[in-house]
């Protein structure tokens, strides 16, 4: 469902990636781990389409992503790519429910009632149904996360891309955020890659991919 074709990315005349092929299949969870400057970000942003490869092809769902126009694109990743960050970007002076609802919102074409209704679902399969009017700041770092994870999956998107999302969570809550991601992929299906410095969840993934030096050690 993802392929991704001899990309290459340039930061001046330093190369971060250095002609990278990469195939994710739907239902896969992969994790990509590699020595902080290996290129993990640069590459996670490219694939999730947030970033531009100087060459290279990037395709979801058989959609050569870098092919569409900005607008598009936007579209294209609003509706298809769910993100989950270290930090969890919520926005503080909306509730949980609200900040779940935003990336529908966005469609004009969306019904805020139904909205509504997946997105208190979602947060409800979470165990966070007593959340829903709660502001980020009033919500635990675990709580926040799962939060963030509800936010990504509020358009059903075809595949999440989680840079360090357990990067700021004490052990438990990170354990706790790997089986939910597991649980995800089990019960829906959800495709994830996602870059992490946590051995564990690395090691549990379906494929573990190591960068070295902008490159992928085992594509
Ligand atoms: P990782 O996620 O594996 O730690 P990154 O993808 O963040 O690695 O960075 C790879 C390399 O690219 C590093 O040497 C970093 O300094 C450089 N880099 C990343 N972003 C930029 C940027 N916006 N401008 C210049 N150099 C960058």
């Amino acid at each position: 469902m993802l392929k991704a074709r001899q990309i290459v990315r340039k930061y001046g005349n330093l190369s971060v990636l250095k002609g990278i092929d990469l195939e994710i299949h739907k239902g896969e969870l992969v994790t990509i781990v590699g020595a902080s400057g290996a290129g993990k970000s640069t590459l996670l942003h490219i694939l999730g389409t947030l970033d531009r490869p100087d060459a290279g092809q990037v395709f979801i769902n058989d959609t050569d992503v870098f092919s569409l126009k900005e607008k598009d694109l936007a579209a294209f990743r609003n509706h298809t790519i769910g993100f989950v960050f270290q930090f969890h970007h919520l926005l503080p002076e909306f509730t949980a429910l609200e900040n779940v609802c935003m990336p529908a919102f966005i469609d004009a074409k969306s019904d805020e009632t139904e909205v509504k209704k997946r997105a208190s679902e979602l947060l409800e399969m979470l165990g966070l149904k007593d959340r829903l009017g709660n502001l980020p700041s009033q919500l635990s770092g675990g709580e926040q996360q799962r939060v963030a994870v509800a936010r990504a999956l509020i358009n059903n998107p075809a595949i999440i891309f989680a840079d360090e999302p357990s990067g700021n969570l004490d052990s438990r809550n990170a354990e706790d955020l790997h089986q939910l991601f597991f649980r995800l992929r089990n019960e829906l299906g959800q495709t994830f890659v996602i870059v992490t410095h946590n051995e564990h969840l690395a090691d549990m993934a379906d494929r573990k991919l190591e960068m070295i030096d902008g490159g992928l050690a085992h594509p």
